[in-house]
């Protein structure tokens, strides 16, 4: 669902806004659709402690991104520098949907 914006306001101040969003309007190099997520898992070892008392391995972190019902691109990052790239892509794309969406509201 979508955030909904004050459109209630005059003419001239939506006016302003939308020249106000247009002029913010960028797109970041690093723009992702995606997830991060955090998963623990048991190992493939049958005498591992993780079979035994329930701690599993991890966290992995994982980016991955729905491209069609069924059909996902999964990736582990390992290095923190990964991970943080992932959640600043992430971030941006959101960002910027932010914005979209409100252009959109006042264009309605
Ligand atoms: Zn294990």
């Amino acid at each position: 669902m979508a955030r909904i914006y004050d459109t209630a306001k005059s003419t001239l101040a939506l006016r302003q806004r939308k020249r106000s969003l247009l002029s913010q309007l960028r797109i970041r190099p690093d723009i992702l659709r995606a997830s991060l997520v955090e998963r623990y898992s048991r190992c493939g070892k049958a005498n591992c402690h993780c079979h035994r008392d329930g701690a599993k391995h991890g966290p992995f972190h994982y980016l991955t991104q729905c491209l069609a019902v069924g059909r996902i691109n999964k990736f582990l990052l390992k290095a923190d520098a990964q991970q943080q790239a992932a959640r600043d892509g992430i971030e941006h794309y959101r960002q910027l949907q932010e914005q979209l969406e409100e252009l959109s509201q006042i264009n309605t």
